[in-house]
Order: C-alpha cells, then sequence, then structure tokens
C-alpha cells in the first residue's frame, strides 16, 4: 500500500506492507521493499485482472520461502536435482540496482 505525501508533488512518502501493515522505510536509506505483480491478459483464467502486493523485507522472504517448499515438494521425486538456494534471484551484488527494475 502506497501513502503519498501531503505535497503537491506526486512522490511516495512510504510503502507499507501488505501483510504485516510495517512501514517499508529504512530510516536513512529510503523504501525498501519487494513487490508481487500480476497483469493478468487475454487467454488467462483472470484476464483483465491486476494484482500488486507490496512486501517489507521478512514478509518477502517468508513468501520467497514458501514458494522455494512448494517447488522442492513439485520437484520431490523428479530425476534433475534442482538447486534451490538461491529461488527466484536474478542478480547479487547489484548495489545500485542497475540489473534489476526500480522500485524507487
Ligand atoms: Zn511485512
Amino acid at each position: 500500500m502506497k501513502i503519498p505525501a501531503m505535497e503537491q508533488t506526486e512522490s511516495i512518502h512510504d510503502v507499507l506492507c501488505d501483510v504485516c501493515g510495517e512501514s517499508t522505510r529504512v530510516e536513512g536509506y529510503g523504501l525498501q521493499f519487494g513487490t508481487l505483480h500480476a497483469s493478468w491478459g487475454y487467454g488467462s483464467t483472470h484476464d483483465g485482472e491486476r494484482y500488486e502486493v507490496h512486501l517489507c523485507e521478512p514478509c518477502f522472504f517468508r513468501t520467497i520461502s514458501g514458494l522455494r517448499r512448494e517447488c522442492m515438494v513439485n520437484f520431490m521425486f523428479s530425476e534433475e536435482d534442482k538447486d534451490l538456494s538461491d529461488f527466484g534471484r536474478v542478480a547479487r551484488d547489484d548495489f545500485f540496482n542497475d540489473g534489476g527494475t526500480s522500485t524507487s
């Protein structure tokens, strides 16, 4: 949930976690949150529906952990040995967010 600032400019003052309601602002470092989003289109069961869930760091990693567990169960009896230690991560040491999506 994005909380707009009371100024005339369209800036985001804070983003509250949609799961626990905590602020995602880290004092001195700005907003730190993850986003789960989807825009379902033609051919999908949820055609025309858009979803956006903002998650604080603990809730994000709890969600990732749940998905990883589900993935583990799905591939439990498969031949291939799936490495799930970096499940969902697409970059590492990307401190300036130049390899990922911007959240600012
Ligand atoms: Zn949270």
